[in-house]
């Protein structure tokens, strides 16, 4: 195979390949490709016992800003951090068995390689009670307080209304970057 898409491993192409999902995607939507996070650190753990990991500066950006929605009578808790592309592919095959097609899934889960939760820097948040990763988390406190505030410790909306990529909005999904 010699026309693979820049920056695609020969690994993730097959996967794709299995997952009926078209390498054309890839510029159609405009999607980047996603370095894995090599260092992790343990950040949460949720109520059914899942160990949520964020890279290092993502985590302490995540616990100043957890600390400061709380003394704002916020409470933010992470739905989902890091995930490795492996248990992507587990969460696309498990909607593709329920009978969902391959470009529906694709607008609610990035194809593997593409999600921003490899990096170790994107979290998706809820409040305890709320909405739990759908629309209607915008009109939690929980939300109008990231809007407000998230920017401060680095952490952005990464796919508003009618993003470029072609996603679902998702008010729940922040994702962190270093800043310069
Ligand atoms: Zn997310």
């Amino acid at each position: 195979m010699n026309n693979l898409p820049v920056g695609m491993s020969l690994a993730l192409s097959s996967i794709w390949l299995e997952l009926g999902i078209p390498h054309e995607l890839l510029q159609s939507r405009n999607l980047p490709l996603f370095e894995e996070a090599s260092e992790l650190i343990d950040v949460e753990t949720a109520l059914d016992g899942r160990v949520w990991q964020l890279t290092p500066a993502a985590a302490a950006a995540w616990q100043a800003m957890q600390a400061a929605a709380l003394c704002d009578g916020i409470v933010l808790k992470i739905a989902s951090a890091y995930r490795a592309s492996a248990r992507q592919v587990e969460l696309i095959q498990k909607k593709i068995d329920s009978g969902i097609c391959i470009n529906d899934i694709l607008q609610v889960l990035a194809p593997p390689g593409c999600s921003e939760h490899h990096t170790g820097r994107a979290v998706d948040i809820f409040e305890p009670g709320g909405p739990v990763v759908t629309e209607e988390f915008e009109t939690t406190p929980a939300f109008a307080w990231l809007s407000r505030h998230a920017g401060e410790f680095g952490f952005t909306l990464s796919f508003p209304r009618d993003n470029q990529y072609g996603y679902v909005y998702e008010p729940w999904h922040w994702c962190f970057s270093e800043r310069v």
